[in-house]
């Protein structure tokens, strides 16, 4: 987390779309969804800190989407509600339970497919979102423009979070590709190679 709004990303195909990180107030999603006239399928959540999912059990409650989350974040379910307080939103509404993510291809929209990468190190169940024909990553807060997240937080590991990085830089993901981090500027690959001292091999 940062002391700064969260970077959610929607994604639509046809009239079905899907919220990764679901920052804010579910009723403004609400109003944003039915302006656009989008059926929301599910949420998806790059890691379980307060901020990442502030809206999505009530998002879950009305819509009827699924919201899934990688299960070795669930232990961070109802942690850090006074961080939220900072931005003037309510405490997460408990009683939902997030769908386990699968860390492998999946489809999140018909013939829309996503890489879920495992990312552990600023939790225990950071991901990242690639979507190779979009050129589009989303790093969640493994990874900003110009640093990398903090560590000092619940299921924070500075040495898994090093090994994620590596593993990640190694994966070799096109030039081009743009890279949304949980919070901040928005980057690529090349300008993470060229700028970021954390991202390189380990
Ligand atoms: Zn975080």
């Amino acid at each position: 987390m940062a002391p700064e709004f969260t970077n959610s990303v929607l994604v639509f195909c046809g009239d079905d779309c899907v919220i990764f990180d679901a920052w804010g107030r579910a009723d403004d999603w609400m109003r944003l969804l039915k302006s656009r006239g989008l059926n929301l399928k599910a949420i998806y959540s790059t890691h379980g800190h307060p901020d990442h999912i502030v809206a999505a059990p009530d998002l879950v409650f009305a819509t009827g989407a699924r919201w899934f989350l990688n299960s070795a974040d669930f232990g961070l379910l109802g942690w850090g509600n006074e961080i939220l307080q900072e931005f003037g939103l309510k405490p997460i509404t408990p009683g939902i339970v997030p769908d386990a993510l699968v860390v492998d291809k999946i489809e999140i929209l018909p013939n829309v497919f996503v890489d879920v990468i495992s990312m552990p190190g600023h939790s225990m169940g950071s991901v990242a979102f690639y979507f190779a024909n979009m050129g589009l990553c989303l790093v969640g807060d493994s990874i900003f423009s110009d640093s990398v997240g903090r560590t000092d937080l619940p299921g924070g590991d500075m040495h898994l979070l090093q090994q994620s990085i590596s593993r990640f830089y190694s994966l070799n993901l096109p030039d081009y590709t743009t890279v949304i981090p949980g919070h901040g500027d928005i980057t690529t690959i090349q300008n993470l190679k060229e700028t970021n001292p954390w991202f390189k091999l380990g």
